[in-house]
């Protein structure tokens, strides 16, 4: 089975794909499209997946970065694991930026003018930390304008199934309330949709609840146990 894929968009003649989990070669429980070098996974396997996925969207090789769930942004010219941090930004031809997540929000950035995109990972304390306006800083200051760029958000976990403890939805109410869903509840994707939306020309998102849908990785439906990690990839063509 080749790589499956979950959701595409082009911005112009940039392509935007969010994976499934199939298609790859992980054993179980990271069966088979692990896309992350950090969960306990085979190195050949997460190697091999993440060369599939290059391929796939035509690029020569693949940047991805270890999360720290804050707001480091790393500007990235070649392949590999970048630096901790939750974004990249590139204006390297044929070079995938992979965003990971399995219930985080995956996002990404695509100037198809001035030829700059980037990635994005948030989860409740990238939202919190505001990894979107770090991205978005970074990402303008390598050349992107904003009223040319146009956004895309992955498939994450969806506010229903997003129950956290009273005192962390407090947290949001200072300075992320579009991310507070209920008393109970947050609504990452919103909050990551708020913050894109006030600063580019248009938004997209790949509807989907990373929990709910089991073609999707996800760290809460795997309750403790060991699973791989999907993502959001996006290349700049060289034509
Ligand atoms: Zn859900």
């Amino acid at each position: 089975m080749s790589t499956q894929v979950f959701d595409r968009v082009y911005v112009s003649d940039i392509e935007i794909v969010a994976l499934t989990r199939h298609g790859g070669h992980s054993m179980a429980p990271y069966d088979s499209l692990n896309l992350a070098n950090y969960v306990g996974d085979d190195a050949v396997s997460v190697a091999a997946n993440q060369a599939n996925v290059a391929a796939l969207v035509g690029a020569s090789g693949i940047a991805v970065m270890n999360s720290d769930h804050g707001r480091t942004v790393h500007v990235v010219d070649t392949y590999g694991t970048a630096a901790s941090g939750d974004g990249l930004v590139t204006r390297t031809t044929d070079l995938a930026l992979l965003a990971l997540a399995a219930d985080c929000v995956p996002f990404a950035l695509a100037d198809p003018i001035n030829r700059v995109i980037a990635v994005g990972h948030a989860g409740w304390r990238g939202v919190l930390a505001n990894v979107m306006e770090a991205t978005i800083q970074t990402f303008v200051s390598e050349g992107g304008q904003l009223e040319h760029t146009q956004a895309v958000i992955g498939p994450a976990i969806c506010a229903r199934c997003y129950e956290v403890p009273a005192e962390r939805v407090d947290m949001f109410r200072q300075n992320q309330t579009a991310a507070v869903s209920d008393l109970t509840h947050l609504n990452l994707t919103a909050g990551v949709h708020s913050e894109l939306n006030r600063a580019v020309s248009q938004v997209h998102v790949f509807a989907g609840c990373t929990q709910e849908d089991s073609n999707l990785f996800s760290y809460r439906r795997s309750a403790g146990s060991p699973t791989g990690r999907g993502g959001l990839v996006i290349t700049l063509p060289s034509s």
